[in-house]
């Protein structure tokens, strides 16, 4: 029996061969699409809001591909039981938008929910209450409300995987600080030097990477590191940057200024996306926790619990440039070793009563951020990068590592298995994106390509 059937769903087809191909979340969380398969729900939800500045794959994505996304999309509503499919997109994607208009033959059943130019549009949250009115509870998932997300990127794999195409190309978005802002499709591997040298080479003495956006991406200055299906893209910008200097502070640098200058005034709480939506985060209070470290931390870290991490606190609420995006995942870090789950508040979940009015507007942000200089189109190119050398880490998703099937020296093909699925546990395929010889097996494989 196909293992997506052993896990206990009534309908394996798309699910089996989701995870056959290796499909995951490629927004960024890279849950493995199979599991999420496997439920029954009455709404599939397209996420192409893609609200993180400067970053425009998805959108190209659905302007090049509107068809097979809504393909993708249309199966994945087959395989869930779903009566309702729904694309969230910002309304001022015009291309992608007509591109989608003139592929939807599915005549009610699918619909675009065009969304506002707003950060962070994007979260799970955020969308499934814009979608169907319902509020996920307190650190559940979509599926608790009948619904199932998927990135837009994930429905263009799992259309390729109904025809038996692995995951092996990765969209991405390279901007900022190149001589050359591009969206393109690298394949998974690929180093992040050669996503630069693709892009002309960096314009800055120092730079340095956060890969995945501006807000919840990652900093980095190791251009040795592959391309993975949770990639979205970089933006690159001088280490002297203000943002860069913001995210590279140690944090017990953010605690110790925290502790001595928060004023309590609650801004962090009032413009948080999640306690607008009605849940109750109140960084503010979180932050009371650096002046209490041996006792109360546990009453405060509670109201960071529900945070998502979404920066908008730290990166342009706090007059006082503080880190109360931080404080909260210390805070979740803290009750997550300590076993201690949500158990409420007391506050009613419901949307603030500002809700609308508080939203954050993205050039507002981009402002913010100092990124205005490089709020260009960063347009779609049919080349791609190339490189000698690509490495597959063998968790690059949720769950357990795949286990590597291949052994140095081994020939392997463009598509072929390199890591297995770990057995009995949440876990996804690992296939190669070239043509070569296996270099290094480890935590990841290394492909030397022919
Ligand atoms: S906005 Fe800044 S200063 Fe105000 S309560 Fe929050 S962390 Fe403290
Ligand atoms: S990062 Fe800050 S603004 Fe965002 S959800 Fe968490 S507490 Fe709220």
């Amino acid at each position: 029996m196909a293992r997506a059937e052993e896990a206990g769903r009534t309908s394996p087809s798309l699910a089996d061969a989701a995870l056959a191909a290796g499909v995951v979340g490629a927004g960024g969380a890279g849950f493995p699409t199979h599991v999420k398969l496997g439920a029954q729900a009455d709404t599939v939800i397209a996420n192409g809001a893609e609200c993180e500045p400067l970053m425009h794959k998805d959108t190209l994505l659905m302007e090049r591909h509107a068809a097979r996304v809504i393909t993708g999309l249309v199966r994945s509503m087959e395989q869930v039981g779903a009566s309702r499919g729904v694309i969230g997109i910002k309304a001022k994607r015009a291309a992608a938008i007509a591109a989608l208009r003139a592929a939807l033959p599915f005549e009610g059943r699918v619909e675009l929910l065009l969304l506002g130019d707003y950060y962070p549009s994007g979260d799970e949250y955020e969308l499934v209450h814009a979608a169907t009115g319902r509020l996920i509870p307190p650190g559940g998932i979509p599926l608790a409300v009948g619904a199932v997300v998927h990135n837009v990127e994930s429905l263009l794999w799992l259309a390729d995987a109904a025809e038996g195409q692995p995951v092996r190309d990765k969209w991405l978005t390279v901007t900022g600080a190149v001589a050359q802002p591009r969206t393109f499709v690298a394949p998974v591997g690929t180093p992040f030097s050669a996503l630069l040298e693709f892009c002309g080479g960096a314009t800055v003495p120092d730079p340095v990477a956060l890969v995945g956006g501006a807000m919840m991406g990652r900093l980095t200055n190791d251009f040795r590191q592959p391309v993975t299906k949770t990639t979205g893209g970089l933006i690159i910008l001088d280490r002297a940057h203000p943002l860069i200097a913001r995210k590279a502070l140690p944090g017990d640098q953010q605690r110790r200024i925290g502790k001595s200058a928060c004023d309590q005034c609650s801004y962090c709480t009032e413009l948080c996306p999640r306690y607008l939506l009605g849940y109750d985060v109140q960084p503010h209070r979180v932050m009371r926790s650096l002046g209490f470290l041996s006792t109360g931390a546990e009453v405060q870290s509670r109201w960071g619990q529900l945070c998502c991490s979404c920066g908008i606190c730290t990166l342009y609420s706090c007059p006082e440039s503080l880190f109360p995006k931080e404080a909260c995942d210390d805070a979740k870090a803290f009750l997550r070793a300590e076993g201690i789950r949500w158990e409420g508040t007391g506050r009613p979940l419901k949307p603030h009563a500002q809700h609308d009015a508080r939203r954050l507007p993205i050039k507002r942000l981009t402002h913010k951020l100092g990124l205005e200089a490089y709020d260009v189109a960063a347009e779609y190119s049919d080349e791609q990068p190339a490189a000698t050398r690509y490495v597959f880490p063998l968790g690059q998703h949720v769950g357990a590592p795949a286990r590597a099937v291949v052994a140095v020296g081994e020939q392997v093909a463009r598509g072929q298995v390199l890591g297995e699925a770990a057995e009995g546990a949440l876990s996804a395929r690992v296939h190669s994106s070239v043509a070569g010889r296996v270099a290094a097996v480890d935590t990841a494989v290394v492909v030397e390509r022919d």
